[in-house]
């Protein structure tokens, strides 16, 4: 069973559905809510948990309802509890939401997600040490992914860097270091500070990184796949075709998948041919963790 190790964010997530969105000072009466759980590290994780991998998630949960109803969800998703760390803070919530035109907003509020810091990093090294690969994005402080690179460096265990939310202080010598960048266009033009408008630009913007000593960019397209270049090549590999519903926790559910079929043992090529099609499932259902099929249903669905 892969060893997998995903360091970051859990988030509760507070959706409303309304026709349209209050002005200031107006009150509104929305149609539907829901609760469910998110936040990328969490997402990733259960992406990876469900595929069937062994997965420890290091994150910082609530001290309040929703970070116990969290504690649960890992249960029963089959992740090990041993980097779930009870904060002292309240929990990160993403108040949603959606008007019926399909547009969102969203506001988040990473609260506990701030106390995962360096040392807390070093109190659980085993995580790092014992995993066969590490997924980070940025919904943590950005000391605290550097230190998580350094670490995996001295234990020589690969990292994947999902750069998302995009933040234009990230340090492009640590995104040298890592063995697997996988921003979307956006968040490649931010890291660059180059256009990313076409695929030309893309490829364009994506070879100063490799040029820097990037070994693998993943760059994710949407409904255009993902374009992978390395020091030898650059290939656009197609997304699987269906139609979409809710693309929110695409990119999570890409990057939970990679990582359960590249350390199952899948050339780069197959996993990244893998994810487009996990993530492919997951947007053909609402919502982020609960759109996300187990093998078990991905084996059922005629593919
Ligand atoms: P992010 O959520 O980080 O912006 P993307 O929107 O690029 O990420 O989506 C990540 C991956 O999910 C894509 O590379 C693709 O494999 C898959 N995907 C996203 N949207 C679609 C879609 N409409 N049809 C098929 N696959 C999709």
């Amino acid at each position: 069973m892969p060893k997998i190790t995903i360091i970051g964010s859990n988030m509760y997530e507070l959706t409303t559905f309304t026709d349209h969105l209050p002005k200031r000072g107006e009150t509104v009466a929305g149609y539907d809510f829901s609760e469910g759980f998110g936040g990328k590290g969490a997402n990733q994780a259960i992406a990876a948990a469900r595929l069937g991998a062994d997965v420890d998630l290091l994150t910082v949960i609530g001290k309040d309802y929703f970070g116990r109803q969290q504690r649960q969800n890992y249960a029963d998703n089959d992740i090990n509890s041993a980097g779930i760390i009870n904060g002292s803070r309240g929990s990160g919530v993403a108040s949603i939401f959606v008007e019926s035109s399909g547009t969102n907003r969203i506001l988040v509020v990473k609260r506990a997600n701030d106390e995962l810091t360096p040392s807390m990093i070093d109190a659980h090294q085993a995580l790092i040490r014992d995993a066969q690969i590490i997924l980070l994005q940025q919904e943590i402080a950005l000391a605290t992914n550097y230190h998580v690179i350094e670490l995996a460096k001295k234990y020589h265990v690969p990292v994947m860097l999902d750069p998302a939310p995009a933040n234009l202080e990230l340090d492009i010598n640590y995104v040298v270091q890592v063995k697997f960048f996988t921003p979307n266009e956006h968040e490649l033009a931010a890291v660059t500070g180059l256009p990313t408008y076409d695929l030309a630009d893309i490829k364009r913007a994506g070879q100063t990184l490799i040029a820097a000593g990037l070994e693998n960019l993943l760059v994710t397209l949407g409904s255009k796949g993902v374009l992978w270049m390395d020091q030898h090549h650059a290939q656009l590999i197609p997304a699987f075709p269906v139609q979409a519903v809710d693309t929110t926790g695409a990119g999570d559910a890409f990057a939970g998948s990679f990582a359960y079929y590249y350390t199952m043992g899948a050339s780069i090529d197959a996993a990244i041919k893998f994810a487009n099609q996990y993530a492919a499932l997951s947007v053909t259902k609402y919502g982020t963790q609960r759109a996300y099929p187990t093998k078990k249903q991905m084996a059922k669905m005629d593919l």
